[in-house]
């Protein structure tokens, strides 16, 4: 038999809630490791997905892509992680290995990458089934070292909240005294707070709520800005380097382009599909300003972040729910009700 059947929670479907499902995990292969998996995060791409919201989701979906656990097994030719070892797997499982962007360790960009769910498993021909699950089976490659000083649970949505916004971070050079704005106080704001303050960058939030304003300065933002009242967006015209957007819904990006420095870029990694209203190009061309996107992060630069949280010793802020509590946890998350990750104890789904 090339497999084993383990228990998971997923969907059959975008209407129907998440309920216990039974999932098959491949054998392990040489270069295999098997994973317990001890926590997951729940990230708001899971529900987008689950809930078929971009349209390209195929049934049964298991989400879960922050995912912390033990390794239980290995393959044969396994070098990079021993059994005991406590080890991470984000959002990718697999890529080409051999195209441009896999060999600049931009996995994430290459055409053939595999998500961790939602994607393809050529050795089970099925779909890839992610953390919402008791184990998991990966390539040594795409599995990650977690630092031995972190709490679990708070390492999870370093995953994909961490990456998705450290990624950018660096790319555009954000280190002492960058201008960064945030928009939108949850699982990947937050994360992205606490990342641009470590890298020494003077951060502001836009939120709109003023009930958030308390928190974002816990997590170190130097200034909370409500991003609905007029007066508080004309303080910071012109002011930002960098502006990481995590809004994971259509929304107005021109008062945030007037908030940009000449040079400034605004970063898209929230919403997929198309703006309304359009971005003006007037005070993109009067200031040299970007419009820009991007997509998680690559293995190198995600093994990267963890050891920088180890270093720094930065986790995220998380509420550990059971299993079965995920279809409220969705329903909190689309209301902003949470601070600011929901990571899954995995316990409650074995015992
Ligand atoms: P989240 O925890 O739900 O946080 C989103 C935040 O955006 C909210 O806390 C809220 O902050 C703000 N917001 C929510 N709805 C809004 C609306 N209609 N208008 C304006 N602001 C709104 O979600 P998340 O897990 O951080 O994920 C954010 C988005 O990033 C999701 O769409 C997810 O799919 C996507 N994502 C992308 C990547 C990538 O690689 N590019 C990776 C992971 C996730 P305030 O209350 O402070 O305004
Ligand atoms: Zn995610
Ligand atoms: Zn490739």
């Amino acid at each position: 038999m090339n497999h084993t059947i383990v228990k998971a929670f997923g969907t059959e479907s975008a209407e129907a809630d998440l309920k216990q499902l039974q999932i098959k995990r491949r054998t392990v292969l040489e270069k295999d490791v098997e994973i317990d998996i001890l926590y997951c995060g729940v990230c708001h791409s899971d529900l987008h997905f689950a809930r078929n919201d971009w349209g390209m989701t195929q049934y049964p979906v298991v989400p879960g892509h922050e995912i912390v656990g033990k390794v239980t097994q290995i393959g044969s030719d396994v070098s990079k992680h021993k059994i005991g070892d406590i080890v991470a797997v984000g959002c990718l499982v697999d890529s080409c290995r051999t195209c441009q962007n896999c060999k600049d360790d931009l996995e994430q960009y290459c055409p053939e990458w595999v998500g961790t769910y939602g994607g393809y498993d050529n050795h089970l021909d099925t779909n890839t089934h992610g953390g919402y699950s008791e184990t998991i089976v990966v390539d040594e490659s795409f599995v990650l070292s977690v630092p031995k000083n972190l709490n679990l649970a708070g390492i999870a949505p370093v995953l994909c909240a961490g990456i998705t916004t450290w990624s950018p971070l660096r790319h555009w050079n954000v280190g002492k005294d960058s201008k960064v704005a945030v928009i939108g106080l949850g699982g990947l704001g937050h994360m992205a707070i606490k990342l641009a303050v470590a890298l020494g960058a003077n951060v502001t939030l836009f939120s709109r709520s003023t009930n958030k304003i308390e928190d974002a300065k816990a997590l170190g933002a130097h200034e909370v800005i409500i991003s609905t009242e007029e007066s508080h967006m004309q303080k910071v015209m012109g002011k930002f380097d960098v502006i990481i957007d995590t809004v994971p819904y259509e929304h107005d990006l021109n008062p945030y382009i007037g908030t940009l420095s000449t040079n400034g870029t605004l970063v898209v990694v929230g919403y997929l599909g198309p703006l309304d209203p359009m971005v003006m190009t007037v005070p993109l061309i009067m200031g040299r300003k970007s419009v820009a996107g991007s997509l998680i992060g690559g293995i190198a630069e995600t093994q990267e972040l963890l050891d920088f949280c180890g270093k720094h010793n930065i986790t995220s802020d998380v509420e550990v729910i059971n299993m079965q509590e995920i279809n409220t946890a969705y329903e909190r998350m689309l209301k902003s009700d949470v601070k600011y990750r929901f990571v899954i104890d995995m316990k409650s789904l074995k015992s």
